[in-house]
């Protein structure tokens, strides 16, 4: 089979994942190459409504929470320095967003008061009917909604171009339409990875890091080894309005809006868990707009200009699996960010180089490691190495 040269790290998966990890490497001088199946972007964070939502969103564990404060901080600056190296505008947008509370059955006067407080002490302002039709004359709620000012959003799409652009610009080399087959392994000791296989050929590399979102599992299946993930579909449609008829983000429970440059509303998302398909189901459209019309009733009166489906890579727990694959030396994982992996792109790829640069891997909080859900499949059909011989692993299932 040919070879198509030798790298420090070979990074799986041009999504922004893969992408902003591929990008901090090179950053570090290392020699890396990022193989994306089809194009930058063609998975889920082509399909995100690019919200990096830390403080209003609810995360599964504090080491998540905390993963993404450091990964909002780091956006004012990361989006000067891509446009500076690729002249790519990510389209961050910092108004901030806009959070309905309802009375609800379950929420009393006083419990609602007391989220509402709770949500000023952490730096969110109360808008009145009043102040919110000064600031936002078409947006319609109760008696009124939070004001976060801390929360921007961006264009996923745009964010994971720019990541590859610059990649390249700073020596990367991309590897696109080529599907890596396999991993490739020494023959002897615990397997040490030292490449991949793709359709094309052999690419060597010193480290391998699988960021290949929901493909993940495949690739680690492949090895005779299981890590277990949850697809959960999400369909967005596209609104072109005369005017901007939004300058916020509405951030509710079922329904975001979101406005984006030049005169766009992005409307989403449907939440299917085991979705698969792609296709954007007719009735995900009355759904969307029932929804948002309550918000913003001129809504329905926008030119309806696209619809997308994506597939969240989501996992069991909710947590991403950010680190070293303690059976195979010389195999990362960065994948399962399921709603969240624009935001937690910068954050991964910081603590993902920082690990791979020093070879220390400790920083990384235990809550996000693979070896958590991992387990060796005991199956027959995991007989492949380098040179041919086979391996024999352990079972331990969970
Ligand atoms: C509808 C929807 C709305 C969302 N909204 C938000 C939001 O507002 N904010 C937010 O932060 N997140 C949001 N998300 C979540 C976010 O999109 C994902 O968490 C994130 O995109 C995951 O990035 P990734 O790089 O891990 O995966 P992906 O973007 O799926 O990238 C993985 C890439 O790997 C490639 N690949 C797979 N297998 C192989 C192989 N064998 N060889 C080579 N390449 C391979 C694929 O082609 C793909 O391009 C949303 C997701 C959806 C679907």
């Amino acid at each position: 089979m040919r070879s198509n040269g030798h790298y420090d790290v070979i990074v799986v998966g041009g999504g922004a994942i893969g992408a902003s990890i591929a990008y901090e490497l090179v950053q570090k001088g290392m020699r890396v190459a990022l193989i994306e199946k089809h194009q930058p972007a063609s998975g889920a964070s082509g399909a995100a409504g690019g919200m990096l939502a830390a403080s209003s969103e609810h995360f599964a564990a504090p080491e998540l929470y905390e993963l993404a404060l450091q990964s909002r901080a780091l956006y004012s600056q990361l989006s000067e320095q891509l446009h500076e190296l690729t002249g790519i505008n990510i389209g961050l947008r910092t108004e901030g967003f806009l959070l309905p509370i309802h009375h609800q059955q379950d929420m009393d006067w006083e419990s609602r008061q007391r989220r509402i407080s709770e949500a000023q002490a952490k730096g969110m302002e109360w808008w009145d009917n009043e102040r919110l039709a000064t600031e936002e004359p078409n947006v319609r709620a109760e008696d009124g909604m939070l004001y976060n000012p801390a929360e921007p959003q961006l264009v996923p799409s745009l964010l994971t171009e720019a990541y590859v652009a610059a990649f390249i610009r700073l020596g990367g080399t991309l590897h696109s339409d080529q599907e890596v087959i396999r991993l490739l392994r020494e023959p002897n000791g615990r397997g040490l990875v030292h490449g991949v296989i793709t359709e094309h050929g052999i690419l060597y590399a010193d480290q391998v890091v699988l960021a290949s979102g929901l493909g993940t599992s495949r690739l680690l299946a492949a090895e005779g080894l299981r890590l277990p993930f949850l697809p959960v579909k999400g369909e967005l449609m596209e609104i072109r309005t005369p005017i901007p008829w939004l300058h916020h983000t509405i951030y509710s429970d079922t329904i975001y809006i979101i406005p984006k440059h030049p005169h766009r509303i992005w409307v989403g998302a449907t939440s299917k868990p085991g979705q698969h398909s792609t296709i954007v189901e007719a009735g995900a459209v009355v759904e969307l707009l029932m929804r948002a019309q309550r918000y913003v009733p001129i809504l329905t009166k926008g030119e309806l200009v696209r619809c997308w489906a994506g597939i969240r890579p989501g996992t069991p727990d909710e947590l991403p699996y950010i680190g070293p694959v303690r059976e195979l030396q010389g195999l990362w994982v960065a994948a399962g960010h399921y709603r969240n992996g624009i935001l937690l792109s910068a954050g991964t790829a910081k603590l993902m180089t920082e690990a791979i640069t020093t070879g220390k891997d400790t920083f990384i909080p235990h809550a996000f490691r693979p070896e958590r859900a991992l387990y060796q499949l005991s199956s027959a059909s995991n007989r492949y190495q380098r040179g041919g011989i086979a391996t024999g692993h352990n079972v331990r299932e969970s």
